[in-house]
This record gives C-alpha cells, sequence and structure tokens, in this order.
C-alpha cells in the first residue's frame, strides 16, 4: 500500500455552494487559517510521527498558517466563538448508489448507534460553547434512506447538497438542527471535487428550505483503498465499510465541535479530528490479521484518534475527566 500518498480523512467544509472557498481562507488576516477545504488529513509519509495528524498535504493551504503566535486556549486549539451541537448530534444516513449486499448496512448504523457515551466520544465533552455548556457524550442514531443515484454517479459538492435536500423534502429523513446527515457513497459513485485525491470524507453546513442544516460526504474506501483504507483486511471484513468508520467518527466529531466552522479549531485550520487523523494509538490484532483499536457494540473497528482539548492537548482513543 502506499502511504505516501494522498488524502485523507477530512474534514470539513467549505461554504457548499462555493467552490472557491475550497482552497482555504484566510480568516481576518493572514494571522489565522480559518477550516475551509475539505480535503485535510492526507494519509502521513512514514516520516511523521503520531500526532502530526494530517498535515503533509498535497495542495492544501491550511497548513500553510504561520507557525508563531499564540492564540487562546494553550491546549493546541482554539474557540472562536460559534456554536457546538452541545446536546449530542444526531446522526442520518442516506445510503447513496448501490448497497444492496453490502454488510456496511449494518457495521455503519451498529458504529453510529454505539459510538455515544463510549469513552471515545468522550473526547468530545472536553470542548466547550460560549456559555461554557460542554458537549454531552451521546449520539443518537436516527435512521436512514436509500437514494437511488438521483444525481447520477459523479456527485459535485451541489449534488451532495442536493441529495441532503432531497431526503428531507421527500420526508424521507426529518429536520433536526443538532442533525448531522452522512451522504454515503457506494464505490461506483465519485465525488469529482478531490474525492480519493484531495479528501475521504468532509462535513459543512448550508441552509437549506431555510433552516441550517449539517452534513457530512463519507465515500467508500472501496474506490482507492490506498488513499481512503488504513487497511485492506478489515476487523467486520468490509475493507470499505470499516475504512467509511474512522472517516465517519472522524467528521462526526468535527460537526459536533465545529459545526458551522467558526467553532473550534486551531491556527492552521485543523478542527480536533484533523489533528489526529490517520493515528490509531494502541492497536490489536484480529483473527483474520487485522487491525482494530476499539469495540463499539459488539463490533470491532479501527477509528482514528481524536484532540483532547485539556491537559495541554493530545490525541487518544478516550479521556477521563
Ligand atoms: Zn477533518
Amino acid at each position: 500500500m502506499r502511504r505516501a500518498v494522498v488524502v485523507a480523512a477530512t474534514c470539513l467544509a467549505f461554504i457548499a455552494s462555493s467552490a472557491v472557498d475550497a482552497a482555504g481562507v484566510v480568516g481576518g488576516g493572514d494571522d489565522e487559517l480559518v477550516p475551509t477545504g475539505k480535503g485535510w488529513g492526507q494519509r502521513p509519509s512514514p516520516g511523521p510521527g503520531p500526532g502530526q495528524g494530517a498535515g503533509q498535504g498535497q495542495g492544501q493551504p491550511q497548513g500553510q498558517g504561520k507557525p508563531s503566535g499564540q492564540a487562546s486556549g494553550g491546549n493546541g486549539i482554539n474557540y472562536h466563538g460559534g456554536p457546538l451541537i452541545t446536546s449530542g448530534p444526531t446522526v442520518y444516513y442516506i445510503w447513496y448508489g448501490n448497497w444492496s449486499g453490502n454488510s456496511a448496512t449494518t457495521i455503519l448504523p451498529n458504529l453510529a448507534g454505539s459510538i455515544g457515551g463510549s469513552p471515545y466520544f468522550n473526547i468530545n465533552t472536553t470542548y466547550y460553547d460560549a456559555s461554557g455548556k460542554h458537549v454531552t457524550n451521546a449520539v443518537h442514531y436516527g435512521g436512514s434512506i436509500n437514494d437511488n443515484y438521483s444525481q447520477g454517479t459523479s456527485l459535485t459538492d451541489a449534488k451532495v447538497q442536493a441529495v441532503v435536500a432531497r431526503a428531507l423534502s421527500s420526508g424521507g429523513l426529518s429536520y433536526n438542527s443538532s442533525a448531522v446527515y452522512f451522504v454515503l457513497t457506494s464505490s461506483d459513485v465519485n465525488e469529482s471535487s478531490g474525492f480519493c485525491t484531495q479528501y475521504c470524507g468532509w462535513h459543512t453546513h448550508a441552509s437549506i428550505s431555510g433552516l441550517d442544516t449539517k452534513y457530512a460526504f463519507v465515500g467508500n474506501p472501496d474506490r482507492c483503498p490506498s488513499a481512503c483504507a488504513e487497511q485492506t483486511t478489515s476487523p467486520n471484513g468490509n475493507a470499505g465499510a470499516d475504512g467509511m468508520a474512522s472517516i465517519i467518527s472522524h467528521e462526526l466529531e468535527e460537526a459536533t465541535t465545529d459545526p458551522d466552522l467558526n467553532a473550534w479549531y486551531d491556527r492552521r485550520g485543523q478542527e480536533n479530528a484533523d489533528k489526529c487523523a490517520w493515528t490509531f494509538g494502541t492497536e490489536s490484532i484480529a483473527a483474520n490479521g487485522s487491525k482494530y483499536n476499539v469495540t463499539l457494540g459488539g463490533q470491532r473497528y479501527l477509528i482514528q484518534q481524536n484532540w483532547v482539548n485539556q491537559a495541554g492537548g493530545y490525541c487518544s482513543m478516550s479521556v477521563t475527566k
């Protein structure tokens, strides 16, 4: 597997309606970069060690922030005043394309249904809003619908948003201001703004029918395992789905602590999960030879670490507080 390459995990997003911002925007002068492009979290080359997270990115402007200077915080990530999903997010899945017979449809709902309350998701409780309210260690799984290629097999960012809008307008999924709608695409579907070359997933928000809606794109790494999957033999025997589990976790914790891209991120524009992308901490080996680092809802997963916003800040799979 070519570890030097590509991509990754993801992140956040950019202004959904404008590709112009995909390249990274300098916010308020040249001092601090805001989260913007999707595309964070390139898989590290063998060089950088754990904790470097992403960062080695090709063409990712976020990494170009000035290294000097100190923003508030002291834990390596800073609060910028925007809201968090302090109640804990509700996860909805939109199965886009053809997922017939794919065990992802059981592996990933189990993840969404069991990640809340875990020592892993507890890391997000180290983040808080302007009133000092911390994120609750809870995730609600709201359910899913299928979308049979309503926007074709090559999605633009605008089409991803259209998939979400359609899911809501059809009544298939209900609106919830604390929800994150995940568009999960089958391996025959491309996302033309950079899936597999610039990112493996991203999250953003947009006004849809006048309602602020948080949503994410996560593609199937079976389309590009060397870029978007950590391993091709995986704990649940489905490398694509198991790869998505880590990317979903990444986007979910970012969407929780930075849903509108104006809450928690560091001076390079990296959100919490970006800072630990493609690092997994202590790993165990399953009978089939695959690596895993957490068990949720009775199933094993290999999901990336997240940034703990205390004690100076560090990547971990859990926190006690
Ligand atoms: Zn990210």
